[in-house]
């Protein structure tokens, strides 16, 4: 297979795993439906996808350049010899413990289940959202439903593990009406956050949503202005993207989205 066809099928590979749809060439032949074999499947139903129509803007090739750098946030550590629990929890599950009985703002008093983020201690990656929705209340699991499948397949796209991956949310608690946290939430909440980064120590944040990455960064600016820089977060650094339910409402924005994860895959080791 040429370099030329090899980068096309693996493009079009990572759309698909993404929510596109199948894309035909010229010949006739279907691309991006390969059963893992590394083949160029040639004899399949022929569906034109609306995906192919968008792929024309920029995409980030592993020879490009890295995105310019953008804000470093690093706010004060806890301390250790605080009376605050909180500081003196060594494990991810010493935070998940506190998160469960928390009190310290309103949105306890709606929720089912406290939503403290799933992943393993190792994980490399670390993605945050802005808080749970209904499905995460019932369960207690972040990103489960909908926007947890695409971002599912977004983690795939990226050859990682969900199972691999780390992914919490600003707010452990839900909102009603799943309505964006306030600012006071927010602030009550994001210590668990930051102390859940200072245990992980990963290597790369993927902030999805404006929510996260303004708290994350903390800054007013947009996510589109945001988006295409590497932040930092106590010097670890931060890659801005989309929400994946505002990629179900938007898709196309896939397409950028995709741009920013392979960013983020890149700064992995
Ligand atoms: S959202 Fe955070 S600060 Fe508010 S009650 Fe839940 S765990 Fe506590």
């Amino acid at each position: 297979m040429s370099d030329g066809r090899a980068l096309a099928r693996e493009f079009l590979e990572q759309q698909r795993l993404l929510g596109g749809d199948p894309v035909i060439l010229s010949d006739s032949r279907t691309v991006g439906l390969s059963d893992g074999d590394g083949a160029l499947p040639s004899e399949r139903p022929t569906v034109r996808s609306s995906d192919a129509a968008r792929s024309d803007g920029p995409t980030v090739r592993p020879t490009d350049p890295l995105p310019p750098s953008g804000i470093s946030y690093d706010p004060p550590g806890g301390d250790l010899f605080s009376a605050d629990p909180l500081h003196q929890a060594a494990s991810l599950d010493a935070l998940a413990a506190l998160v469960a009985t928390c009190t310290k703002c309103r949105l306890c008093e709606g929720r089912r289940h406290t939503v403290p983020g799933e992943g393993p201690r190792d994980a490399r990656l670390v993605v945050v959202g802005e808080g749970p929705g209904r499905v995460e209340d019932q369960t207690g699991r972040p990103f489960v439903g909908p926007a947890g499948e695409l971002l599912t397949k977004i983690l795939a796209a990226i050859d990682l593990r969900r199972d691999h991956v780390f992914i919490c949310n600003v707010v452990k608690c839900r909102p009603p009406e799943n309505r964006v946290p306030q600012y006071d939430e927010i602030a009550a909440c994001v210590p668990y956050l930051f102390h859940q980064i200072d245990v992980l120590k990963p290597q790369v944040i993927l902030a999805m949503g404006g929510t996260a990455a303004q708290t994350l960064l903390n800054t007013k600016q947009s996510l589109g202005t945001l988006r295409n820089q590497i932040h930092r977060f106590r010097g670890i650094p931060v890659i801005v993207t989309y929400h994946p339910a505002a990629l179900l409402r938007n898709p196309h924005w896939k397409k950028p989205t995709w741009d920013d994860v392979r960013i983020a895959r890149r700064l992995l080791a």
